[in-house]
This record gives structure tokens, sequence and C-alpha cells, in this order.
């Protein structure tokens, strides 16, 4: 087994876009093999997707988590698709402990969201590296979550990638379908006060986005898919220089970004 360079995981927040790329071979796709063959298999993943927003923190806790088809509109194929990952319910038990004294819940029923699974087909295509994911409470502050963040990232030293997936900027409403490569103005100012703020290690930005006025509200028109990036920014180690891949916007509102930690 291939451990990171300086024997820490990294920690990377995914940038996944649409459920689509699951079955492409693009740009961003091209990336997340490469990251998986740079990094080598972890010994499990530790998994925050913008695709489990709770009541109260939850820990998947199954031995066999069942692929989960958690979007509308695309192909039958892809709804037949299975990433056969295993569980681990001992890093499930572990995570719980090590985020006491907050309350978690192990749930053993929950399987593994298109977040998670449509990057990791790619990244691990094998499904051979065990995958815990932990859902966000929406009822926690920004703050809190990077806190989150924080604890979790003990687990990198231990072997564990720290998985965050969503988008820095998602709005899927005001998407234009005639801007493939093409950037709303607002959406290229807030993605690029998080990269610099990612650049200069000023974590209070990005806990504190809403400063940004209207370009957050319209980058961040709600929290599920910007809060995965503070799980990973919490992980980060002092002085850790990020690298960005894939730094583009999609219809002028979605932005792909992929930060990488530690590798
Ligand atoms: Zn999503």
């Amino acid at each position: 087994m291939q451990s990171g360079k300086s024997g820490t995981m990294p920690a990377i927040f995914f940038g996944h876009g649409s459920p689509g790329n699951v079955i492409e071979d693009n740009f961003f796709t091209q990336c997340w093999e490469r990251l998986g063959c740079e990094i080598g298999k972890p010994k499990g993943i530790i998994c925050v997707s913008a695709h489990w927003f709770t009541r109260g923190v939850r820990v998947s806790a199954a031995t066999r988590p069942s692929t989960i088809h958690d979007f509308g509109g695309f192909t039958k194929e892809m709804h037949e698709m299975i990433y056969p990952a295993p569980g681990s319910p001992e890093l499930a038990a572990a995570i719980a402990e090590r985020l006491a004294p907050i309350d978690v819940e192990l749930d053993p029923a929950r399987g593994l969201d298109h977040g998670s699974w449509c990057v990791l087909w790619k990244a691990y295509p094998e499904a051979d590296v065990p995958v815990v994911q932990i859902s966000m409470d929406m009822q926690m502050l920004p703050s809190q979550h990077y806190e989150i963040g924080k604890l979790l990232g003990s687990f990198r030293d231990e072997g564990y990638l720290l998985m965050g997936s969503g988008n820095i900027v998602h709005n899927l409403p005001e998407m234009d379908w005639r801007m493939r490569d093409g950037s709303f103005d607002w959406a290229s100012r807030f993605g690029n006060y998080i990269r610099e703020s990612i650049v200069s290690d000023t974590p209070q930005n990005l806990v504190d986005f809403s400063s940004q006025g209207r370009d957050a509200t319209l980058s961040v028109p709600s929290l599920d898919h910007y809060l995965p990036l503070l799980y990973v920014m919490g992980a980060r180690r002092d002085g850790e220089t990020a690298r960005f891949e894939t730094p583009i916007v999609e219809y002028g509102s979605l932005d792909m970004t992929t930060v990488v930690l530690g590798a």
C-alpha cells in the first residue's frame, strides 16, 4: 500500500459538478483518475458530501454500503451502476469517538451518495478502499463545520484520506447552458476570493464567506455544496500548501475547482 509522500494522507475537496461526469471521460474525471493514481490507496476514505445534510451528525456504519442513485434525469445505465466499496463500522466508531462531545449517530443503513461514489468511481475504480461518510449537521454554523474538519484531520496521520465533495460555486437555477466554459462575474469574483483565501491560508475568510455579500448569496444559495470545503480546510496542516486542479467555471455558475492539500 502506498501512502502519502510525508506519511500523511492528503485532504482533498473535489468539485464534483454533474453526476453525469461518472459516465464521461473529461477534464474533471481525468483529474480524479490521476489523483487516485498519484496518492495511491489509503487505508480508508472519510467523505463529507454535499448530498448528506441532516439534523445532527451521522456517520455511515454499514459493512457493505449501498450505492445511492440520488439524481434524476440521467441514463438508465447510471441508475444501474453499483460502486461496491466496503464500509468500515470500526472507522465509523472511531470517528464518533474522536468527535466527542459532539453527539454522533452511527447509521448502519446509509449508503454512498453520488457526491462520493461518482468521484470515487474514477479515483479508485477497483472500489476496494473502505469508505465512510459523515453527514453535515444543518443546524451548525460554518465555524462549527470547520472545527469538525480540524478534528477529522488527525485521521490523515493514520492513513486515511479526507475527502470533501461539493462545489465552491453551485447555483443550478442561474446556470446558462450557452456558457459551456463561461463564468458570471459574481461567480468569478467569489471563486477568486475563496482561492486567494486558501493560498494566503486565511481560513477565517472561508468561514466568513458571506462577507462577500451578493457574490456569496448567488454563489452559495444553499450551504450544502460549499460546506464540505470547510471540512477539508479545517484538516489543513500549518504551512501546508494547497494546489488547485481544474479551477474553471461551467455554465456560468458551477465552479469545478478541486483543492488538494498534502499531495
Ligand atoms: Zn452535487
